[in-house]
């Protein structure tokens, strides 16, 4: 509870929070004062001075500098403060430029606020006009455009940049009369380090910066990103049927109304001409639109053929928990397999496996807000300014607070700009590094032995498996110098609280699982677990991977990872879905193809993923495809999977259905339907509703996804105090076990999820990755993100801006190779592994080091993953695109005809 100080405004008593300022307390109250240059997510610069107030006893000040004291008395207004005030406004008004009528913040200019509350002479500020100054107007943005001559120099963008975001891409230049805004160097934004996130735009009082695209929405809905893992509330503005703009919601405890460009700007593609909007069936090897009728009975009547271990279902990261959960219950009741899977096979399997064994479940520790508070943070294979952009943004504004940062990663992120230490570690040696962190760690002994020996078990062996860890070995097998690790380990075990975050950098591999052991290992020897701002947190990569885990669309768990294999648990989901339920562990999703290509597998109903695109050894999923008797696909476009497709059923995007996502720290939250479905596509929910009827099979009789929570509620003890009348209020994190428990921020505070209660460290053993760079293919290609894009891009390639932002692939290569192989910047290259080749444009750069390159997997016309190993690891099965040896050679200029 804040405590409160009384003082009195214009005469009003006011209890105000102690140490807010005179501006906030009267704000709060519903006084208004006139302000420019304050924001309540920035600290007070005092820079417009137009909050001025006369507090008795002292005179003339600014309140939005001035905290509240007990009996204060505040005048808000006196003769004097409107004088000055009105002169203020006048002198921004006359350097401001422009005709409000024409200005799209026109009734919502702060300026616009100030000058009718002060009241302005027309006459007198027309002699005080200056001559005009007119400076061109930046529009290199595709989102938003910077018309200076609006500017008044409050400084919120600078601030925003600097202060919130951790970009700096924008400051005050040219000192004096002809002070502006600038980028460096003054070129134009789309030049800058500028990440477009638009939090300045959001920001600027007036019209000097503003969205390309201002329509005003008639209506706002309340609803989730549809791209990552953060899982950022935002609204949705709608006018008619068209979602026009996307703000953030300042009171969702994920992003505190935070959004990065995608979250922002990235919504075109839920009305792009391209849309799906029927469903099509295969005839005479062409898909043509047909009925809902037609296509379902198709459907049903294929699907009833093949039953059993010849079926599998693929779910979709991307859809609803509820539909998750369905998909899940067809496979398992309808279809009578557990032959079910999603894409975290290739992203965050290795931490369902790995954490299970140290900590016994497999998901964030901690909450995403925590991160802004940890006195250390370790960012192992996570390159998160791209991938999980408000978490990057909490990161930095950590480091801001005097936070150590710690990067690991092959590549120099722009994350290392704010790091304390830099390891540049040689792609999968991870458990090299780490290990050798911890024998430092316990050879100085920094270790928190009290927590070892109360919370924790199997100690011995494994520091006994830290033997093979000297020094040496690990200096000559991670190429990070061994002073350099001395100094990450002495850091992360004596700075606290102290926080692990990591991607698909650690799990990616065939020994994606060790490496996430390695972290608990990390967190549990220096006492970082259970603890606000600790822990070992995983950022899951897409908005629902969490939830599909969580809904069981995995082929050895029913919901809420109670395994297939334990009877009881089969006795509860056979008595709830009225249908035997088999002990058999289902294949995942490599498995699939690997049967499908063998003849194993002949139906596949695939719901929201272009595995083409996303899975390594892609040109063995497509002749896994091509195989099949029956293919399903439910998408929102047309992809490069549905071409193997024989019959494309035509789904509703995030904005068009209610539901539920469940973000990286398992949070659950609530989607809403801001718009009609496009044409006749339909929810993903109804969809595989409708085909689980027309099979003749019961418990499919939904009408709406609230009911399906209640399902899942019933029978998933994690999400069994979950509702959608409690989610009304706010995101719920799992578990949630009654309808009464508040949720649960940080897993393990007081015992870890294993049998005795204790975690376990576990021994581990260096592992190389399966396929190093030898005379034939002598470099190393991993895979990364672009900010501007998500995974195969099939939504965010509709957005213009984005393919504006990130145009198409590169392979990034190091100088000293590129010169070697005679490649400059922008020139065309081959890259060719075993498995297959790309022609790619070359962008020659030190942020991937000697011997190593490194592309995204965003692009249709340059498929990254022809390229990557189909190696797995042993336990969580998952591909290792993190590491595969390549060739690259320069493509001689094709000579014109002559
Ligand atoms: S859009 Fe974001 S990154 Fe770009 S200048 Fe504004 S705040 Fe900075
Ligand atoms: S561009 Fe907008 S936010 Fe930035 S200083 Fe000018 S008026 Fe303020
Ligand atoms: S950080 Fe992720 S969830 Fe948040 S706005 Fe960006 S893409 Fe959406």
């Amino acid at each position: 509870m804040d405590e409160k100080v009384t003082l009195t405004i214009d005469g009003i008593e006011i209890a105000a929070r102690k140490g807010e300022t005179i501006l906030e307390a009267a704000l709060e109250n519903g006084i208004y004062i006139p302000h420019l240059c304050y924001h309540p997510d920035l600290p007070p610069a005092g820079v417009c001075r137009l909050c001025l107030v006369e507090i008795e006893g002292r005179g003339i000040t600014i309140s939005c500098k001035t905290p509240v004291e007990a009996g204060m008395k505040v005048k808000t207004e006196t003769p004097q403060i409107t004088a000055i005030r009105r002169a203020i406004v006048e002198l921004l008004l006359v350097n401001h430029d422009g005709d409000c009528l024409q200005c799209s913040k026109n009734t919502q200019c702060e300026l616009q606020q100030a000058a009718k509350y002060v009241g302005i002479d027309e006459a007198r500020l027309k002699r005080l006009r200056r001559a005009s100054r007119k400076l061109p107007v930046d529009t290199s943005n595709p989102f938003f455009d910077r018309d200076m001559n609006k500017c008044i120099l409050c400084g919120k963008c600078v601030r925003t940049c600097a202060e919130l975001q951790g970009v700096s891409a924008v400051d005050f230049a040219f000192r004096g009369y002809g002070t502006t805004i600038s980028t460096f160097a003054n070129r134009p934004i789309l030049e800058s380090r500028c990440e477009s996130c638009g939090e300045c735009v959001v920001r600027c009082p007036v019209g000097a910066l503003v969205p390309k695209k201002a329509i005003q929405p008639s209506r706002e809905v309340k609803t989730v990103c549809p791209y990552c893992g953060c899982g950022c509330g935002l609204y949705l503005g709608v006018r008619g049927n068209t979602v026009v703009s996307a703000r953030g919601d300042t009171e969702n405890p994920a992003n505190r109304g935070a959004l990065c460009v995608k979250g922002r700007f990235g919504h075109d593609f839920i009305g792009h001409p391209s849309r799906l909007a029927k469903p099509l069936v295969r005839r005479d090897g062409k898909l043509v639109e047909t009925s809902w009728d037609e296509a379902l009975a198709l459907v049903a009547a294929k699907l009833a053929q093949y039953r059993g271990d010849s079926f599998a279902a693929i779910a979709s990261a991307k859809c609803t928990n509820e539909e998750n959960y369905l998909i899940q219950k067809f496979a398992r009741a309808v279809m009578g397999t557990n032959n079910v899977d999603h894409c975290a096979r290739l992203c965050h399997a290795p931490t369902v496996a790995g954490l299970a064994q140290t900590f016994g479940s497999g998901a964030m520790v901690n909450s995403i807000q925590e991160v802004a508070d940890a006195a250390c943070i370790l960012a192992i294979g996570t390159n998160t300014t791209a991938a999980h952009p408000v978490i990057g943004r909490l990161i930095r504004k950590a480091v801001r607070k005097g936070a150590k940062l710690i990067v690991a990663n092959p590549r120099e992120i722009d994350l290392c700009r704010s790091a304390a230490v830099f390891l540049q570690h040689y792609p999968g040696t991870d458990v090299a590094l780490l290990m050798g962190m911890m024998r430092v760690i316990v050879e100085e002994g920094l270790l928190d032995r009290s927590f070892v020996e109360t919370r924790c078990e199997n100690f011995e062996a494994f520091r006994k498996s830290l033997e093979n860890f000297g020094l040496d070995f690990v200096e000559r097998t991670t190429g990070v110098p061994r002073d350099r690790l001395v100094v990450a380990a002495r850091l992360y075990a004596t700075t606290k609280p102290a926080s692990i975050l990591f991607a698909m950098g650690i799990t990616q591999h065939s020994h994606g699982t060790d490496n996430v052991i390695a972290t608990s290992n990390l967190a549990l020897l220096t006492g970082n677990v259970g603890k606000p701002s600790t822990g070992v947190n995983p950022l899951r990569g897409q908005n629902n991977v969490q939830g599909a885990c969580d809904m069981g669309a995995l082929p050895n768990v029913f919901p809420g990872y109670q395994r297939v294999t334990d009877a009881a648990a089969r006795q509860k989901f056979e008595a709830a879905w009225g249908a035997p339920q088999s002990d058999k562990v289902g294949l995942t999703l490599t498995e699939i193809c690997d049967a499908a290509c063998e003849g194993r597998v002949k139906a596949v109903y695939l719901v929201g993923e272009n595995p083409i695109l996303s899975e390594a050894n892609s040109k063995h999923v497509a002749a896994a495809l091509q195989k099949l008797d029956f293919l399903v696909v439910q998408d929102i476009f047309l992809t490069e999977t549905t071409e193997f497709a024989h019959v494309v059923l035509p789904a509703a995007t995030f904005a068009e259905k209610d539901g539920t996502f469940t973000n990286t720290e398992r949070r659950v939250q609530r989607i809403r339907r801001a718009i009609q479905p496009l044409g006749e596509s339909k929810p993903d929910w109804w969809i595989t509703c409708e085909i689980a009827k027309k099979m003749g099979a019961k418990g499919f009789d939904f009408t709406h996804p609230s009911q399906i929570m209640a399902e899942i509620a019933s029978l998933t003890p994690i999400y069994g105090g979950i509702s959608y009348e409690r989610l009304e209020g706010g995101g719920l994190q799992w578990p949630c076990p009654t309808k009464d428990h508040p949720g649960t921020p940080i897993l393990h505070t007081e015992r870890f999820a294993t049998p005795s209660g204790k975690a376990k460290f576990v021994p581990l053993e260096y592992r190389p990755s399966m396929e190093l760079p030898d005379a034939d293919y002598p470099l190393l290609l991993t895979t990364e993100r672009s900010l501007y894009h998500y995974h195969t891009s099939t939504m965010t390639r509709k957005v213009e801006g984005l393919n504006v932002l990130r145009k198409g692939e590169e392979v990034e290569i190091n100088p000293k190779d590129a010169e070697a192989l005679g490649v400059k910047d922008g020139e065309t290259v081959r890259v060719a592994s075993r498995r297959g080749e790309v022609t790619v444009r070359a962008k020659v750069t030190s942020v991937t080091p000697p011997g190593v390159v490194s592309m995204t997997f965003h692009f249709g016309e340059c498929p990254t993953n022809v390229l990557t190993s189909p190696a797995v690891d042993p336990v969580a099965k998952i591909p290792e695109t993190k590491v595969c040896a390549v060739r690259v050679t320069k493509l001689e200029p094709v000579a014109a005809p002559s």
